[in-house]
């Protein structure tokens, strides 16, 4: 007898509940959900907290002082107790502040889903909804015990949920991250960049530009000089990238400036060029004699390296393939969550989520009929892993 095609078989069971899916979508994009304001914010997670609650799965509300509460939501039929974990990562936060509907309001147009946090990543976490009751329809028990872990500051750095989501990692055989995919075609991100910041200050001596030169250490000079060594150091080959994104200094053009200050934008693809990057920024020594340097900062997400991601990008493509679909990879300049778990050497697949365009712009959307096969895809990963 031929092996059931599980995959087909989900994609068969998702494709008529495509209104469903955007119904959710819908529900849970018009509850505006800003990182940085509590109120809002908690409103969105009760609604994505119900939902959940519908399916026959425990519901844990992890409660925050400043953000919005994250939801762990665990599950696991009760004739098979687990032997691991996969774990289901994501956020429901948003970069847009509250009123952004009014500009930018849930809409459908030419197939697509239109709002504020539709692609990143609310699709995302209806798309994982539909993929648990999938499974749970077709009586199909997942191998280890599912959790989801839907945060809510992701957008800002993952201050208040990084311990929770790695201690939840450290039990995961595997992370399966509903970021957005990269792209029409939905590749999955198999290899992110670390991502960090850092500030240099130049402290100099202030004198009478015209009076006393000779009394001054100019710190714009010495700041410009430090910028020149520091580009030297971008390798667009390697994925090394150093940016100065803001730099600031003196008070007027006859006053020689005691003070200036860069900010650093950093990027690395190897966890070794990473680390090689902070020394050499650690290390820097002034040009000028007199100045002093302060430098802080690193990096605050390490890269997520392909090494961690490609056994189960195999996985899913060869799932991928099952349903006639084929699935592509990408590597990306951007960090999130899964950084945070892949540095952990825990294996890690990034851009499970939605197809779409536009995350955090005001034509950020969904590809509305590929919502079912992304759906499929996670169930299959959810019951193969
Ligand atoms: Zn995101």
């Amino acid at each position: 007898m031929p092996e059931p095609n599980l995959p087909k078989e989900f994609l068969r069971l998702l494709k008529p509940r495509q209104s469903e899916m955007l119904a959710v979508l819908r529900q849970f994009v018009v509850a505006e959900s800003p990182s940085l304001e509590k109120a809002a914010t908690d409103h969105c997670c009760g609604l994505i907290a119900e939902e959940w609650w519908k399916r026959d799965v425990r519901v844990e509300r992890i409660a925050q002082k400043h953000r919005g509460d994250h939801l762990r939501i665990s599950y696991w039929p009760e004739k098979s107790p687990p032997a691991g974990q996969l774990l289901v990562l994501g956020h429901y936060d948003t970069v847009y502040s509250t009123g952004t509907l009014r500009q930018m309001p849930f809409r459908i147009s030419a197939g697509r889903a239109y709002g504020p946090g539709a692609f990143d990543m609310k699709a995302g976490i209806v798309q994982a909804l539909f993929a648990l009751e999938t499974l749970q329809r077709s009586n199909t028990d997942p191998r280890k015990r599912l959790v989801f872990l839907w945060t809510s500051d992701e957008e800002i750095g993952s201050e208040s949920s990084r311990k929770l989501l790695e201690t939840e990692a450290r039990r995961s055989d595997a992370v399966l991250v509903l970021e957005p995919s990269f792209g029409p075609r939905g590749l999955l991100k198999t290899a992110r960049k670390g991502v960090g910041e850092a500030e240099l200050i130049v402290q100099g001596r202030a004198s009478h530009a015209g009076l006393a030169p000779e009394e001054g250490i100019n710190a714009i000079h010495e700041l410009a000089q430090q910028i020149a060594r520091i580009e030297k150091w971008n390798d667009l080959r390697r994925g090394v990238t150093i940016n100065a994104g803001i730099i600031e200094g003196g008070s007027r053009t006859n006053v020689i400036p005691e003070r200036a200050r860069a900010v650093l934008d950093l990027r690395a693809l190897r966890a070794s060029d990473m680390r090689s990057l902070e020394r050499r920024l650690h290390a820097l020594r002034p040009i000028h004699k007199g100045a002093r340097l302060e430098i802080s900062g690193g990096f605050d997400r390490p890269p997520l390296e392909r090494k961690v991601s490609a056994t189960l990008f195999a996985r899913a493509r060869s799932l991928a393939a099952k349903m006639g679909l084929s699935l592509g990879e990408c590597t990306v300049g951007g960090g999130s969550d899964g950084n945070f778990t892949a540095a952990l050497g825990v294996p890690t697949l990034d851009g499970l989520g939605a197809v779409g365009d536009g995350a955090h712009s005001s034509h950020e959307c969904v590809v509305i009929n590929t919502m079912p096969a992304r759906a499929a895809l996670l169930a299959s990963l959810l019951a193969a892993c």
